[in-house]
């Protein structure tokens, strides 16, 4: 087929093809701040172009007299926070901030490349992970987080065996009801269902299934 007959092809098809609405075209990256400081050592004026993405304002150290090894840039989330018990109550505490660094003229070597930090929770980091090393911790942390989920399912089942116990409600005149699960057939079927205050103040959902049968349950995530 000669070339143009190709083309021709292409353009056949083309048209019969409905045109896609066009994807977003991703916010182009801030291009990285430069500035520059002076060597407080050698007097020399060093330009200085930040990392990527780099949200530290510098602004202690552009123009200024400073060593070297002070200036580093970093990338960090925004704070993930869960409440933590160090000292007899809960308080709110970072956990899991992942940042992206690089400390330019760190004596450390590797440090001089762009490395991941996890802060595992405030203050106690896991440092100087490369992408392997980052992998790495998130691989082991996804596979608690499997291992919680699995948690998760056995503590609903043992609560919901827990809570089909045999055990009872009263209500203020005397009546006794056998707790059972809301999704039990006998809270599906029952009669005469409705709300009841027990004596304890508890309010309950209330039914019965025929004489001497007196059931009570919660609602589905309700108190128990
Ligand atoms: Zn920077």
């Amino acid at each position: 087929m000669a070339q143009s007959a190709i083309s021709q092809h292409v353009a056949a098809l083309m048209g019969a093809i409905p045109s896609q609405p066009a994807a977003p075209t991703p916010a182009a990256p801030e291009p990285p701040r430069s500035w520059s400081f002076i060597d407080r050592r050698t007097g020399e004026t060093v330009q200085y172009t930040c990392m990527q993405g780099c949200d530290i304002d510098h602004s202690r150290e552009i123009g200024r007299r400073i060593f070297r090894e002070d200036v580093w840039c970093w990338t960090k989330p925004e704070p993930l926070t869960l409440p933590v018990n160090t000292n007899g109550y809960p308080e709110e505490f970072r956990v899991l901030d992942t940042l992206i660094k690089v400390e330019p003229w760190s004596e450390k070597v590797a440090e001089r490349l762009p490395f991941a930090v996890v802060e595992l929770v405030d203050d106690h980091f896991v440092e100087g992970l490369d992408p392997d090393g980052l992998e790495t911790v998130i691989n082991t942390l996804s596979a608690r987080v499997e291992e919680m989920r699995a948690t998760h399912r056995r503590l609903l089942a043992v609560r919901e065996e827990y809570m089909r116990r045999g055990r009872t409600v009263r209500h203020a005149n005397g009546l006794e009801f056998t707790v059972i699960p809301a999704d039990s057939y006998d809270a599906r079927m029952a009669r005469d269902v409705r709300e009841l205050t027990m004596e304890d103040g508890s309010v309950w959902t209330v039914g019965t299934r025929g004489a001497g049968s007196t059931f009570a349950w919660q609602p589905k995530g309700g108190r128990a």
